[in-house]
């Protein structure tokens, strides 16, 4: 017998070759809470069958859960028996009914998995394996059960009661002690599914309702769910549901399935949203907006999220996933459809320009750190640890790749036949791929690399002129990641043109070329003048690509290509060039990226939005991501600096940019949205010229805002500052929204991301700040997440950024692992950082693998960060 004091606890890996079809189906399940929040009864019936010829017993997963009683078609059971924390029943037939009974204790589940507490309400969130914390299942994605479900509770404290499906029936309880007060309701949902789309939510809630008519004539009765102060604050996500019901139908032909369609928002909640079958949950700060409250960012990630939960009606529940290995066969897919989505409402370039920048901030360096995985992984220890950056967002881009090989009339039908083909059951990758394979008529072979290879690809790309000629070397190779150290050629789309380097003109039409060599050539004929390169247009492929283009070539790109990314990128490489430059001499010439600067932000042409984006600089951590030791305080001069230098040179152009910018009136559409945006950066860009009226203006528009994003963009100015106004702002933002905790959370935030040098000391009063817990995931990002993502403060050379998040993240790690272990990867990033802070790094990351009764979360995550 293993001595449990010296079984060393080396949690379980679960490998993707080890799969294998379920033992048991479950086509039906009945499910009877007895709602309490310190004791819910929770009855489960299960109909079982046996899948094929075998003898093996019936294991339902559970997690701290203990039966208190085992049925056997009506009888009590005898010999089952508990493996670990799963229930195992020997069974004899070929189909069999189940019944058990547990307690659980919603109050007590600071996990914020399976059944739990928030603001007074029960609610639930299940995937990836909280189902198991309710009741004893088969808990993964490819058991399909058809759902019905009875909740009783408290009427005065629950009065709404919800579930997966339609209403079915509903009533107060009668007589005796057990009928007081107490009333009760039943959902069925008629599309089988797995136990991660099971929610249920019972609570003191009020509904925006709405009506939407689906493409074949079904009304769908719609609410958004919260508390009743927050009604006013739920319209613009009931829009986007719209919007969103009407695009599917419109753009993949998918249309809803149900009678009714809710949403509840919570304010405990684990990441964004879910997409349970018929009622989403989600974080209310993807919910609730109003101009006081809200930014345009947050309105624009309203709709995206609302938009995505409600994509994954298609892409993710009728067609589900295998395993959680395909996670990204959803996630991938539902984030090209969100993406897409809002690209549609309102300026494409704009949309993908934030999509790319998002993508190099969280994808890129966890593709080239410690933890980076292929898009379908081949092993995990803990699968909440790979609700990633690269499943979601690289999972993305390998869909948009397969759409720009495909073009949009094979990608459409190539998603026809994967919805039609794979409805109503658990799919894979490989199924997905297969459908885009044969719709499209191509061979994605070697394309099927993104899938199983990690790493970002990088591509060299140099132009040569001879005569009348030039000729494109093109060279590719993917880094070793781990447990990956060899790697093949990928398959990389790269859209590209050349330009005429002296009148600007096209000099041929944009080309896809599909590199799949470790190198190739490509020659250009007939030049009439030297040729600038514009390539890897709109993002084609998600790499890195290094050209041998001058700074004046960036320069005339950002003027004159005619694809907007390119502008932008081109912009981009040349403030990182000089960025970079002058990191490692230490000295900055300016003057390229002034001009260019100067043009984008004087060219009437531009769509304001757009000129904001391009004209902010990298930031820190992105210039970090190019060095081969990040220097954090010389990237830091070497930006002030540079912003310094824009903001004087360009005074009279910021100026005249943030007048012209003056919004009249909240607005919420694309081009009061760009004017705003400019605003905020030209305030930015004047407060780093050091102008003496900076803190006056900021101080202004902070007073006199009549929405969100001017209040939030003059704080974050001031915070950044010294001036006395800094203070008076910060108290004032605090009095006005100390009971609003969706602000607040921008409060903490706001000052966790300050770029002044005290900001790691500040950080670490705020968390004994009486407004802060670490008990709602929000405000616990909102200041740990914000500040190790702050390049220069976290890695204050003393190591106290290290010592603080270590220590939060260990305490967080008791209450909700899921939380702590996503806020591990900044302390991940030693081995990019100089000996000292690396050995301060690694030292906190081996302190929190020796913390006892770490939960796997965290110990997947730091000790793999380790390596
Ligand atoms: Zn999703």
């Amino acid at each position: 017998m293993a001595d449990a004091r010296i079984a060393p606890q080396t949690p379980q890996i679960i490998r993707r070759e080890d799969y294998r079809a379920p033992d048991w189906f479950v086509p039906e399940i009945a499910l009877d809470f007895d709602l309490d929040p310190t004791a819910t009864r929770v009855q489960a019936t299960l109909k079982v069958e046996r899948n094929g010829a075998h003898d093996r017993p019936l294991v339902l997963n559970g997690d701290a859960l203990a039966a208190e009683s085992v049925l056997v078609d009506g009888v009590e059971a005898q010999g089952w028996t508990m493996d670990g924390p799963d229930l195992v029943i020997p069974l004899t037939g070929e189909s069999h009914t189940i019944e058990t009974v547990v307690t659980i204790a919603p109050e007590r589940n600071t996990q914020l998995q399976g059944l739990y507490a928030s603001s007074g309400m029960l609610c639930t969130q299940c995937e990836a394996e909280g189902f198991r914390r309710i009741t004893f299942f088969p808990d993964r994605p490819d058991v399909l059960s058809k759902y019905k479900v009875r909740m009783t509770g408290d009427k005065a404290r629950f009065p709404v009661l919800l579930a997966n499906g339609d209403p079915i029936a509903q009533g107060d309880c009668e007589g005796g002690d057990a009928g007081d007060g107490r009333h009760w309701a039943e959902w069925h949902d008629p599309f089988p599914k797995p136990s991660y789309l099971f929610a249920l939510v019972a609570g003191d809630l009020v509904a925006n309702k709405g009506h939407f008519t689906t493409m074949s004539g079904r009304k769908v009765d719609l609410g958004i769910w919260v508390r009743e102060a927050d009604l006013p604050k739920t319209d613009h996500a009931l829009h986007a549901l719209k919007l969103s019901m009407a695009w599917d139908e419109s753009v993949y032909g998918r249309e809803y399935d149900l009678d009714v369609f809710n949403i509840v928002a919570v304010d405990d909640f684990n990441f964004g949203a879910m997409e349970n079958k018929g009622l989403n949950v989600f974080n209310s700060r993807y919910i609730l907006a109003d101009p006081d409250t809200a930014t345009d960012y947050d309105y624009d990630a309203i709709a995206a999220v609302v938009a995505h939960e409600y994509f994954h009606n298609w892409s993710g529940n009728r067609v589900t996933c295998r395993d959680w290995f395909q996670l990204s066969l959803k996630e991938g897919f539902t984030v090209f459809r969100d993406q897409s989505f809002s690209g549609d409402q309102g300026s494409k370039a704009v949309k993908r320009i934030e999509d790319v920048r998002g993508l190099r901030a969280s994808q890129f360096p966890e593709d080239s750190g410690p933890l980076a995985h292929p898009v379908r992984p081949d092993e995990y220890i803990e699968i909440s640890n790979f609700y990633t950056a690269t499943i979601y967002n690289k999972g993305a881009e390998v869909i948009r790749m397969m759409s720009t090989i495909l073009g949009p009339q094979k990608f459409r039908a190539a998603t026809d036949l994967y919805f039609d083909r794979f409805d109503g059951t658990a799919a894979t990758c490989e199924d997905f791929v297969r459908c885009m394979e044969e719709a499209g008529g191509v061979d994605l072979t070697q394309f099927r690399r993104w899938y199983s290879q990690a790493g970002t690809p990088r591509v060299s790309a140099n132009l040569t002129q001879e005569g009348g000629k030039a000729r494109l070397k093109l060279a590719q190779s993917v880094p070793p990641t781990p447990g990956q150290p060899v790697k093949e050629p990928m398959v990389l789309p790269l859209k590209l043109k050349l330009f005429g380097g002296v009148t600007g003109r096209p000099m041929c039409d944009e080309q896809l070329v599909l590199l799949k060599d470790a190198a190739q050539e490509i020659v250009f004929e007939n030049l009439s003048e030297t040729p600038v390169l514009s390539i890897n247009r709109g993002f084609s492929a998600p790499v890195i690509v290094e050209t041998n283009r001058t700074a004046k070539d960036l320069a005339f790109l950002s003027a004159h290509d005619d694809d907007p990314f390119a502008r932008y990128e081109a912009m981009q490489q040349l403030m990182l060039d000089t960025l970079v430059a002058a990191v490692t001499s230490g000295k900055g010439e300016h003057g390229a990226v002034i001009e260019a600067v100067r043009n984008t932000l004087t060219d009437a042409s531009l769509d304001q939005a757009f000129i904001a984006e391009a004209v902010l600089l990298p930031s820190d951590s992105f210039i970090g991501d190019q060095m081969g030791v990040v220097d954090p305080d010389a990237i830091f001069a070497a930006r002030e600096a540079l912003r310094g230098d824009l903001g004087k040179a360009l005074n009279a152009e910021w100026r005249a940019a943030y007048d012209g910018a003056q919004a009249n009136r909240f607005e919420y559409s694309p081009a009061a949205k760009g004017a705003r945006r400019v605003k905020t950066v030209a305030l930015g860009y004047i407060a780093a010229s050091g102008a003496a009226d900076a803190a006056e203006l900021a101080f202004g528009q902070f007073e006199a805002a009549d929405n969100m994003t001017d209040r939030q963009g003059a704080l974050t100015t001031l915070v950044n500052g010294n001036s006395e106004k800094r203070t008076e702002a910060l108290e004032s933002f605090y009095q006005r929204y100390q009971s609003n905790f969706l602000v607040l959370d921008k409060w903490f935030q706001t000052q966790a991301l300050s770029s002044r040098d005290d900001t790691a000391q500040a950080v670490e009063a705020l968390a004994n700040h009486k407004d802060f817990t670490l008990a709602n995931p929000n405000r616990a990002r909102a200041l740990i997440g914000a500040f190790s993502v702050n390049q220069r403060a976290f890695h204050d050379v003393s190591g106290r950024g290290y010592r603080f998040v270590a220590d939060q993240l260990i305490a967080l790690d008791r209450l909700n692992p899921q939380t702590a272990a996503k806020l591990v990867p900044p302390l991940g990033r030693w081995k990019r950082f100089d000996a000292g802070r690396a050995a301060k790094m690694r030292a906190e990351l081996e302190r929190i693998v020796a913390t006892p009764g770490l939960s796997k979360d965290m110990f997947e995550q730091a000790s793999k960060s380790l390596d």
